[in-house]
């Protein structure tokens, strides 16, 4: 089987160098890769309607005969419309064809077929353009492949079978034989033959069990080599411990669940050989940053560089300042590198690193192309790692000598998913909110009260506070700037006319959002709008009001993070989602938030509504594209981990041959798409 993954498709019969280049764009490019192309649905042509039953815009199989020659017009247009009528015992229906010069030669009279398609019934009973086929072709469940334009289904479905009439009669499995009895899979043959041309449910049922679990399972094993492989030798030393030293710089008291983080991340960093690999995993507000200073900290006391990176360059400044200002008196040279500096002043900066000049680096992701160079960096930090895929983790690792690396994430992904996704770090949890923090009041309202909701927040400016307007996402065509702009236009103008209202935009260049950002921590500015730039991370504990414009546009996490821009000091806070949406879940999903601030439960919610593609955002894992396999599958989750403490436990027992063939496969999966993650 393996072989086949050298062999191109060109090779399968009816395929030319034409359609190849179509399957490439799909993604196969060699017999192997085909028969890993799974269908995406099937259709079930086993079990036949008769057409009195069948309802209205349902997709149905019936099985019936061609009653009339066709009749065939041409319409003005000069479009062909060509039409039969057929019967079976229970009804007579019109099938209707668009432009198909062909098919009258292909469905003859008095012949009985089996024709797949809609029934409709709004002008008498019709079934348009069905496919169809002559009953003595097989007819069970025929796959549904991903099409492109000028390669349809049958083409593809064709060439599966091509390809497994060059497949010998027995073929390796990627499983070791053990390991499938153990956990009750088929073989790998059975498996193939039954995704692609199932004879009924159930075995389709067990192919795609199988494969399934193959692909998580090999996920698994890659995530824990890549563990296994960061925990090499690193020659950053550290041997002094200087948290007590960062303590007294601090102007409060870590919570316990903080302390044991910073513990975890030092313990990890001085007596150890190899380096730290650590997740730190908190929701919003518990303290994260001061963790990430703790560890730069040590770094910089203990002679190395550290690089403390943001997802966004609003962050990236107010980290910068927070830790100015925390290590004033402490002779560290703090630089900040983003990437909307100019060259000269990148370059500068650039040097300063380069000569080791720098102590302590903050940044975007600007820090980790190619052009930045390091002394001798100890320890890299990264903030908001849901941002951060596992591709960028391994090359902030090549940039020293496997120099520690600490990963902050407040997104809260449910254990067996964090298992996966971070199945190559160490994690902590911080489990503690700082004392003094209440819950975050929440409503949902929709735009007829949005007055009232505009001096509920003109009062919590009275008090002193200040309020965050999170503005409609923008509309296709307009850009981001527009609407913020514009929203913010209109509120100066009328509900808050007397108020200072500030604008912040992902188009805005880096100054010009500091400065903004900088009115509003210092309190010049009440309301700030903004697009979702301030999602992450930004910090501004006199900010009691967060109210979030067409919220039904946000999944849950990101909401939970919006809101955690409020509650972040000791007055009570409140969030005000407005939507004028009626669908019910869409409702239900929003009332969610009104009744937890707990961020794993959101994220609970959130996985299952939306699936893990919306979840993180487009591949924002960095993982490796799942075929088959589904994130929000939990009961394949687990049992793929059970399968891998199975083969870590086992692994005398398997020959190398069954190691390698595994292993070649992990290194398939990471590698595919030109992603090197593997080598
Ligand atoms: P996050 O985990 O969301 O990144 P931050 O690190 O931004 O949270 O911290 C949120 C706020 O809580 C900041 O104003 C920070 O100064 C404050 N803070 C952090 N830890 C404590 C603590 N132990 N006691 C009081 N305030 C704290
Ligand atoms: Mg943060």
């Amino acid at each position: 089987m393996s072989s086949l993954y050298g062999v191109s498709i060109e090779n399968l019969k009816g395929i030319g160098k034409k359609r190849a280049e179509l399957f490439n764009r799909l993604g196969v490019y060699s017999v192997g890769d085909l028969l890993e192309f799974y269908p995406r649905r099937y259709e079930n042509w086993s079990v036949i309607t008769p057409i009195e039953n069948a309802e209205n815009n349902r997709t149905v199989c019936i099985k019936a005969t061609v009653l009339t020659s066709p009749s065939t017009v041409r319409t003005k247009g000069g479009r062909i419309i060509t039409k039969f009528t057929v019967c079976d015992d229970t009804s007579a229906l019109e099938i209707v064809y668009f432009n198909n010069k062909y098919i009258d030669t292909m469905l003859a009279y008095g012949q009985t077929y089996l024709f797949y398609g809609k029934i409709n019934r709004d002008f008498g009973l019709q079934m348009i353009a069905p496919i169809f086929s002559k009953i003595s072709d097989s007819n069970g469940m025929r796959p549904i492949y991903k099409q492109t334009q000028g390669l349809q289904n049958r083409i593809i479905e064709n060439a599966v079978k091509e390809a497994f009439s060059m497949l010998p009669d027995t073929i390796g499995d990627p499983l070791p034989e053990s390991l499938r009895k153990e956990f009750s899979l088929c073989d790998y043959k059975f498996a193939l033959e039954n995704i692609h041309f199932p004879k009924n449910e159930k075995d389709l049922e067990t192919a795609r069990k199988r494969l399934v679990c193959q692909e998580l399972l090999i996920l698994m094993l890659g995530m824990s080599k890549l563990k296994s492989r960061s925990k090499n030798e690193t020659s950053v030393k550290m041997q002094k411990d200087y948290k007590d030293r960062f303590y007294s710089l601090l102007p409060y008291e870590l919570t316990n669940a903080q302390k044991k983080a910073i513990k975890a991340c030092i313990s990890d960093m001085t007596e150890n050989s190899y380096s730290m690999n650590r997740l730190i995993q908190g929701d919003v507000g518990s303290g994260k940053t001061a963790v990430a200073a703790a560890v730069c900290y040590n770094a910089v006391k203990n002679g190395w560089q550290a690089a403390f990176m943001a997802p966004t360059e609003i962050l990236a400044e107010q980290h910068f300042e927070s830790l100015k200002e925390l290590f004033k008196n402490e002779e560290i040279n703090i630089d900040i590198l983003t990437g909307s500096q100019t060259p000269s002043q990148k370059k500068k900066i650039r040097e300063r690193i380069a000569s080791g000049e720098t102590n302590l680096i903050i940044g975007t992701h600007a820090l980790i192309t190619d052009k930045t160079e390091f002394k001798n960096l100890g320890v890299a930090v990264t903030d908001e790692q849901h941002r951060f895929g596992v591709a960028q983790r391994a090359k902030l690792l090549s940039k020293g000598n496997n120099p520690h690396l600490l990963v902050m994430s407040a997104t809260p992904i449910p254990r067996t998913l964090g298992l996966i996704i971070y199945g190559d770090l160490d994690i902590s949890i911080i489990d503690e909110l700082p004392p003094g923090r209440q819950k975050v009041d929440t409503f949902l309202i929709n735009s007829s009260i949005r007055r009232r909701a505009c001096n509920f927040i003109k009062e919590q400016i009275k008090k002193g506070n200040q309020a965050y307007i999170v503005c409609p996402l923008v509309t296709e065509g307009e850009t981001d700037l527009a609407s913020a702009e514009e929203y913010a236009a209109e509120l100066m103008l009328k509900e808050f006319s007397d108020i200072p209202v500030g604008v912040l935009h992902g188009k805005m260049k880096a100054a010009q959002k500091e400065q903004v950002m900088i009115k509003f921590e210092k309190g010049e500015l009440s309301v700030l709008v903004s697009t979702t730039v301030i999602e992450v991370g930004v910090n501004v504990p006199n900010a009691t009001v967060m109210m979030i414009e067409n919220a039904e546009m946000f999944g849950l996490s990101q909401l939970h993070q919006l809101r955690g821009r409020v509650g972040r000091g000791k007055d009570k806070s409140y969030c005000i989602l407005v939507s004028d949406n009626k669908n019910p879940d869409t409702l239900n999903r929003l009332k969610t938030l009104c009744s937890t601030n707990n961020g794993f439960e959101i994220a609970d919610a959130d996985l299952l509504q939306r699936g893990p593609g919306d979840f993180f955002g487009e591949r924002q894992h960095g993982l490796p594209q799942l075929t088959i396999a589904d994130f929000a599958d939990k009961a394949s989750l687990e049992l793929s981990k059970e399968m891998c403490n199975y083969i870590y436990k086992n692994n005398s027992q398997f020959s190398d041959k069954e190691k390698n063939t595994l292993n070649a496969c992990v290194k398939r999966l990471f590698n595919k798409g030109g992603n090197n993650i593997m080598n």
